[in-house]
């Protein structure tokens, strides 16, 4: 496995595979490695030729009150990690390396990426899209792997793939959830016991409402949603929504499948989760 910090090394070893037509798959990550990360990993390397992961915490999805600067970073421990699950290279850009001070573009995907995240982390999806797009013509990627944990990005990245032609194939992948339901997540690392109690809450709230779809409306099981997560202690909503499946658009009566999507803050960490709710359709 070779650890690469520079653009310009990894550009020229990947346009090597490309010439040489391996298939190359991209892991796009900010590290602090979880076995949600790993199913992504297991899949580059079951589906693709060379697999090259990228940990890169990227100051410009941050918001300024944001937590940027305390976000985990246990290198040692995620080049580990990546070496035990057969990863070929692993891209460890500093910041400057990424975005250097002369950078001035900013990719954006205008309508998706103001609802659900966005109202409450203004520019957050422009920072994600700029780096995943210079991402993929840094490694030429055939494919590259995006959790459905974070489902609004991974439509964001479906559509700019599609706006820009990049040649990637985007492959979503099921979120990965802890015996007790918790989604994994970098950030479950901030929480306290007690906390952590509180947060499983929030995914069994999310499969309540799953069963709850098959007799009620969208709107009553959103309703019934908010009402369970306001009372888990510690508990502030940003949002709770249910979107269309596919485009993210407001659901309707009309909808047959919709995802139900939260960002609920358990004191002061911000968890985001989401469930498939389908209608049932009777002929
Ligand atoms: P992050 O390091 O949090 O930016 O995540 C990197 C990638 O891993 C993203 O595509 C996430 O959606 C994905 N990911 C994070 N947590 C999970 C999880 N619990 N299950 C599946 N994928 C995940």
């Amino acid at each position: 496995m070779k650890i690469i910090k520079k653009v310009s090394e990894l550009q020229k070893i990947a346009l090597k595979h490309l010439v040489n037509k391996d298939e190359i798959g991209l892991v796009p990550t900010m590290g602090a490695l979880h076995e949600g990360h790993i199913s992504l990993i297991s899949k580059s390397v079951k589906n693709d030729d060379i697999t090259i992961v990228s940990i890169f915490v990227n100051p410009i999805q941050f918001g300024q009150n944001e937590d940027y600067l305390k976000y985990p970073r246990p290198l040692e421990k995620d080049l580990a990690i990546c070496k035990k699950n057969h990863v070929n290279y692993v891209f460890v850009p500093s910041a400057e390396e990424m975005f250097p001070r002369a950078n001035r573009t900013r990719v954006e995907v205008k309508g998706l990426q103001d609802l659900l995240c966005g109202r409450f982390r203004i520019n957050h999806f422009s920072g994600v899209d700029t780096v995943v797009a210079k991402l993929f013509n840094i490694t030429f990627a055939d494919r590259a792997y995006f959790g459905m944990k974070d489902f609004q990005q991974l439509r964001i990245i479906e559509k700019m793939v599609k706006d820009l032609n990049f040649r990637t194939k985007i492959v979503p992948c099921e979120i990965v959830r802890e015996k007790s339901g918790l989604a994994l997540s970098s950030r479950n690392f901030y929480l306290n016991p007690e906390e952590k109690e509180s947060a499983v809450l929030i995914s069994k709230t999310l499969k309540l409402a799953k069963e709850e779809i098959k007799v009620k409306s969208f709107s009553a099981a959103v309703k019934n949603a908010v009402k369970r997560i306001s009372s888990i202690k510690n508990s502030r909503i940003d949002y709770v929504e249910a979107v269309d499946f596919n485009d993210l658009s407001p659901v309707s009566k009309n909808t047959k499948k919709a995802v139900l999507a939260v960002a609920v803050w358990i004191g002061k960490t911000r968890l985001i989760d989401n469930i498939i709710i389908s209608k049932i359709v009777r002929e």
